[in-house]
């Protein structure tokens, strides 16, 4: 997040007249694993009810709905009729089902069936025209959040609990960056309070997660994984008294225990240490979503839907949290090394590579520099024709290779700065595995090196064994 939208945001929340504080109100995400089928939406109407005060429910998408809303856009981009219609039919027959296990009324399920008639009569004139804008692809997306939020409200209502719908577009505001917009945070502010404070007095609300709207009320969404990051705007800006981001595992954990098993949960963990996890890869929270909590110094939970009764993981301001908190990685990861002698004893070649980079609207991750080579790594969520056309124009001024294919990994915590001989004990645990770059010193709380995906797991074991189960981290 850059300087000005931080800026903006804490001025916007800070100056704002009528802002009353809603400290009894907690912002509730569920994610798509948690709203995955009736009974995961009846699991979170008993967590919800378990709850006191003023509820915001926030839902992603079922899972997997997102996933094939985008290739539903790629059948219509490629003017493929017939799997267009396979699709939005496989997803109407999905959504019915789970409407017809919650024993839904017709009168329940009558804004879900006006959704999919829209949604049938958008991808049908996206697949005539045979072209997807980003801006229309947003729109497609959006059927995900608004389908699963009809019938997470109708659970509700069969359980004889009153909870309103509300349309997320209608309470954040965004610029038109279609895929991942940025958030207007004064109009947010504005919208939200007005629209949802006399709802949330009533009784529960239910909206969605990851999308929103520009000024002229078209849709947008938060980029994926945007849910998470919902939840904390709202919850910024209503001035709740907690967040809490419901998942399908016991909280932020040491690593993902997908791919370590023995990844164990952080209990405490520092806003600044949450962030560094997500910001390198921690899928498990969207990585805009600490900064507005911490704004306003709101208690994030990550707490898991299927076992309720674990603490899960508290995300706080004050802590004496562990010193070395976890490892998180990113794959997919694109290395490239730009060699130049210009570089040597020269001014201005930095700043011509990264125009390269500005002009193509590319983000980097992790830089090291050298007298006459500079490696960088690019995300997976970059576009590959716009790293392709960067490459043409660093050509023009440098030699240019180009690794895709890998991994970047970080060991996350405060103790990192602090302990002598860290690196060296890191690094020897994978003295045999090809270590393409390094990045230390950037930040107090990381070092992060990048190597080739396919020895990811064992790397990871490896570091996880020796550096965080043998209790090195405090
Ligand atoms: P949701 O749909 O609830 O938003 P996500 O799939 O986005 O869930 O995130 C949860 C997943 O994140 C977990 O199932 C886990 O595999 C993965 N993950 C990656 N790193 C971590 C970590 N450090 N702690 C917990 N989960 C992690
Ligand atoms: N449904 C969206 C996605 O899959 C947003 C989210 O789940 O957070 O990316
Ligand atoms: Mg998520």
């Amino acid at each position: 997040m850059s300087h000005s939208i931080n800026h903006s945001m804490s001025q916007s929340m800070g100056k704002s007249k009528n802002q009353s504080a809603s400290h009894s109100l907690t912002v509730l995400k569920f994610g798509g694993t948690s709203v995955q089928d009736a009974l995961a939406m009846q699991d979170l109407v008993r967590i919800v009810a378990t709850r006191k005060g003023e509820r915001l429910v926030l839902v992603s998408a079922m899972a997997k709905v997102t996933d094939q809303l985008v290739e539903l856009g790629k059948s219509c981009a490629s003017g493929d009729e017939k799997a267009v219609q396979a699709v939005v039919n496989q997803l109407w027959e999905r959504h019915q089902s789970v409407a017809r296990d919650l024993a839904l009324t017709p009168g329940q399920q009558e804004p879900l069936r006006r959704l999919f008639d829209q949604l049938r009569a958008l991808s049908n004139s996206l697949a005539i025209l045979g072209e997807v804008s980003a801006r229309s692809l947003d729109d497609l997306l959006s059927f995900g959040e608004l389908a699963s939020s009809r019938l997470v409200c109708g659970a509700f209502e069969q359980a004889g609990i009153p909870a309103v719908w509300a349309d997320s577009r209608q309470l954040i505001r965004t610029d038109s960056r279609f895929g991942s917009a940025q958030v207007h945070w004064e109009e947010t502010g504005e919208q939200a309070r007005r629209v949802l404070q006399p709802l949330v007095a009533r009784s529960i609300v239910v909206a969605q997660g990851f999308i929103a709207a520009d000024g002229d009320g078209v849709t947008t969404t938060l980029g994926r994984g945007g849910s998470d990051y919902s939840a904390a705007i709202l919850g910024a800006v209503l001035s709740a008294g907690q967040i809490e981001i419901w998942t399908d595992v016991n909280g932020i954990l040491s690593t993902d225990p997908r791919r370590v098993p023995e990844a164990k949960t952080l209990r405490r963990i520092h806003y600044a240490e949450a962030a560094e996890m997500a910001y390198f890869g921690a899928k498990v929270l969207h990585p805009a979503t600490i900064f507005p909590a911490l704004q306003k110094r709101i208690p994030v939970w990550v707490l898991n839907a299927k076992n309720p009764a674990d603490p899960g993981t508290e995300i706080v301001y004050d802590t004496s949290s562990v010193d070395l908190c976890g490892v998180a990685f990113k794959t997919g990861v694109t290395v490239i090394n730009i060699h130049s002698t210009r570089m040597l004893g020269a001014h201005g070649f930095l700043k011509s590579v990264f125009d390269v980079f500005a002009l193509h609207e590319l983000s980097v991750d992790l830089i090291a520099t050298s007298e006459v080579n500079i490696s960088l790594t690019l995300d997976r969520q970059v576009p590959a024709n716009l790293v392709d056309r960067a490459i043409v124009d660093l050509r023009k001024i440098s030699e240019v290779d180009v690794a895709s294919g890998c991994a970047t990994v970080s060991v996350i915590g405060r103790k990192i700065r602090e302990t002598p001989g860290l690196a060296a004990r890191l690094f020897g645990e994978i003295k045999d595995i090809n270590v393409r770059m390094i990045s230390m010193g950037a930040s107090e709380l990381n070092i992060s090196f990048v190597i080739e995906e396919e020895h990811l797991n064992s790397v990871l074991r490896r570091l996880h064994r020796s550096l965080i189960e043998t209790g090195q981290s405090g």
